[in-house]
């Protein structure tokens, strides 16, 4: 396995591959990563994976700094997966040029988390499109736990390179609750609430099919659920998944939640 910390570095290793396969973390390995990696292992000749905390994403700089991070774990799972390579690049390396037009989403996809999270989107997809640009893969795997994230991805770089982006399904530990390296942030006991509430969701989910007023339903269910588990939810939305538009019938659907259990704001869809 190569480690690679410069641009440089990257383009003469990757410079003659074509079937190159990418995907893009932030480290703290859990199976849900290794599952992307997998995937691209198993439709592409060699794989890169990025390992990069991305500043410019973080709504605050105490959630930035309180991230998890591992490298060295990381790298002994990717050894063992047999990755390819890893690009570990510096922020300075990655935001060396100045972009010329600056990112904007338009006011239809100031939904969800980009309504709550000023700037987290802006900032995924400046360092996406550094990334694949100087990447150049042919498949970049990515995870449908951050929904709203590929489907904004795909929108605004998807098209842009030759690169198609590769969405797979969320993995979920045995309470149900789907692997975050932001559940190493939680206690034993707020796991449990968390694989708890993952569950109710799930539920509300299926029982949606047999609802008519599905707005006013859901905030009944948002109410009860803050009430029962002692949690502050951002937002529980059913959306069209084709393009995250608000659905009143559950049709191709998708439940989008945000919520914070003891600070820490854990997101999932179902
Ligand atoms: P992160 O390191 O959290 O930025 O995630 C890197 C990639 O892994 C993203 O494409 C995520 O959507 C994906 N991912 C994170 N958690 C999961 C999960 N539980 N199942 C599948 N993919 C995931």
């Amino acid at each position: 396995m190569k480690i690679l910390r410069t641009k440089d570095d990257l383009k003469e290793a990757i410079n003659k591959i074509k079937n190159l396969g990418f995907v893009p973390t932030m480290g703290s390995f859990h199976k849900g990563h290794v599952s992307l990696i997998k995937k691209s292992k198993y439709k592409c000749n060699k794989t890169l994976v990025s390992i990069y905390v991305n500043p410019k994403q973080f709504n605050s700089k105490k959630d930035f700094a309180n991230y998890p991070r591992n490298t060295a774990k990381d790298l002994s799972i990717l050894k063992k997966i047999k990755v390819n390579f890893v690009f570990i690049p510096s922020t300075k390396e990655i935001f060396k040029e100045k972009r010329l037009k600056r990112i904007i989403l338009p006011k239809k996809h100031k939904i969800l988390c980009a309504k709550i999270r000023k700037g987290h989107f802006e900032g995924v997809l400046d360092v996406m499109d550094r990334l694949i640009k100087l990447i150049n893969p042919k498949y970049t795997f990515m995870g449908e736990k951050d929904f709203q994230q590929l489907f904004l991805v795909n929108k605004f770089i998807g098209k842009k390179y030759k690169n198609k982006i590769f969405p797979c399904k969320t993995i979920r530990d045995k309470s149900f609750l789907a692997l975050s390296s932001r559940n190493l942030l939680l206690s034993k006991n707020h796991l449990i609430k968390a694989g708890q509430i993952a569950k109710h969701l799930f539920k509300i989910k299926l029982s949606l099919k047999k609802k008519n007023q599905i707005h006013n339903y859901l905030l009944i269910k948002k109410k009860d659920l803050q009430k029962q588990f002692n949690i502050k939810i951002d937002y529980l939305e059913l959306r069209n998944e084709k393009n995250l538009t608000t659905l009143t019938k559950n049709k191709k659907s998708r439940l989008f939640v945000a919520y914070y259990i003891n600070k820490i704001r854990l997101i999932d869809n179902f």
